[in-house]
């Protein structure tokens, strides 16, 4: 099996001042194609531990792919090193200076200073790979049976080099089989007790099938994989088909999709809109659905009702039901999920009111405790969730368990 690994440079990841998202993301895509992943390296902007690094990944896999360190300043070291670790020396390649000179006078429409003109600059044993959205251009060594896909760290930068070159030159170089993998999503049941429920079909699945519980917001997927190959297809179809039966209560999907997808879904196929009045999301179910492409055809808007008079004034919740129950209330929800349906004249309404924490608590209302209200032409549906976590996490929490609870009601 092909095997690779993922240099990422640079001593802000180190550091934790940026999150190393470029080898997450470089994993997912060489995993789908079937190669395996044998280490995720990060290493800051030094000569030795870089050199150390491609000396160290180079016993072990077929790829090495490097982001990091192509920038014009003086930290950024991977060019030179990789031009000497390939014993190379630096020119100029034309495409790549027409690419810089373009970018600088057409599009910055500002004089091209001599540290820009080195961006073009390769070292002559690599194949070079063009940078059709910035200035560093990639490349590609060899040495003995082992290739080197170098990129720039800029992460739109590198996804576009991946999809465009690196990609197909995998594909090219070598003959892979594609992992498969079948997930599903489960919510209202734990890990724990999902792993009880799936105890005997785990026992009795074929080796040739990984089966992987990942949890996430109090949703749990569910993911079977096999390498490729006709007889895999038709063994993972068959396995994923009686895990579906076992878990039907709990199914949210059969596919790999994030509950706004589900739900973006849902209202496509039915033609159907929905407005949301948040409180304690503060917007962000809003966000979540927005972050959908398409999402406009269904998602009429949303109000931010943080204060009490947002509520009364912008969505008609009465005084009194704010008075006798609380902002952070059943009843107080149900009124703003029929407040902003009225308001956006759409199907579905759908309500959050919560306390998030730290401070805001109360013995009947500790931090965590969410209110989430739905109301359709069905009627009006509410819950009570209790969470548990910090104000980032509960706030994430509510906005996904409130639109599992959406799509719960909408039958
Ligand atoms: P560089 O190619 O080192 O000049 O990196 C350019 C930019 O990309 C910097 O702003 C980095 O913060 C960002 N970057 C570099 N490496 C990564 C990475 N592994 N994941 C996400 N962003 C990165
Ligand atoms: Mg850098």
């Amino acid at each position: 099996m092909i095997k690779a690994s993922i240099i990422t440079i640079g001593d802000e990841l180190l550091i934790g001042q940026t999150i190393d998202t470029n080898s997450a993301w470089i994993a997912t895509e060489l995993n789908k194609i079937g190669i395996r992943i044998h280490r995720r390296v990060a290493v800051g902007d030094v000569w030795e531990e870089i050199w150390d690094a491609l000396n160290e990944e180079s016993k072990n896999v077929n790829v090495i792919i490097i982001t990091g360190g192509l920038g014009p300043t003086s930290d950024d070291i991977t060019k030179p090193l990789l031009c000497k670790y390939f014993n190379g020396s630096l020119v100029i390649d034309p495409l790549a200076l027409e690419n810089v000179k373009h970018i600088f006078e057409k599009l910055l429409n500002r004089p091209m200073l001599e540290r820009n003109l080195k961006q073009a600059e390769v070292p002559d044993t690599c194949k070079v790979i063009q940078n059709k959205r910035g200035t560093a251009p990639g490349m590609i060594f060899q040495k003995e049976n082992v290739f080197f896909f170098s990129m720039p760290g800029v992460p739109h930068e590198m996804k576009g080099m991946m999809q465009d070159d690196v990609i197909p030159f995998l594909h090219q170089k070598f003959t892979l089989s594609p992992v498969l993998h079948r997930t599903l999503l489960t919510a209202g049941i734990g890990e724990s007790y999902l792993a009880e429920l799936l105890i005997d079909f785990e026992r009795e699945l074929p080796n040739s099938i990984k089966m992987a519980y990942l949890p996430s917001y109090g949703m749990v997927k569910v993911r079977l994989s096999s390498q490729g190959g006709e007889e895999n297809v038709i063994l993972v179809e068959t396995q994923f088909k009686k895990l579906k039966t076992l878990v039907e209560a709990y199914l949210v999907t059969d596919e790999d999709k994030s509950i706004p997808e589900v739900i973006s879904q849902l209202y496509w196929d039915r033609k159907q809109t929905l407005a949301v009045a948040e409180s304690c999301t503060g917007g962000y179910i809003s966000h979540l659905i927005t972050m959908i492409p398409g999402s406009s055809s269904f998602f009429m808007g949303g109000v931010v009702s943080y204060a009490n008079e947002m509520k009364m004034d912008a969505l008609g919740v009465p005084a009194e039901t704010i008075q006798s129950f609380g902002a952070v209330s059943l009843q107080t929800v149900e009124k703003m999920a029929e407040g902003v349906r009225n308001l956006a004249n759409s199907d579905y309404g759908l309500a959050t009111s919560g306390i998030m924490g730290p401070g805001g608590a109360t013995d009947q209302k500790p931090v965590g405790y969410v209110c989430v209200a739905v109301s359709s032409t069905k009627g009006t549906f509410s819950k009570i969730f209790q969470f548990r976590f910090d104000r980032q996490r509960n706030i994430e929490l509510s906005a996904l368990n409130a639109l599992e609870f959406l799509r719960k009601n909408m039958g």
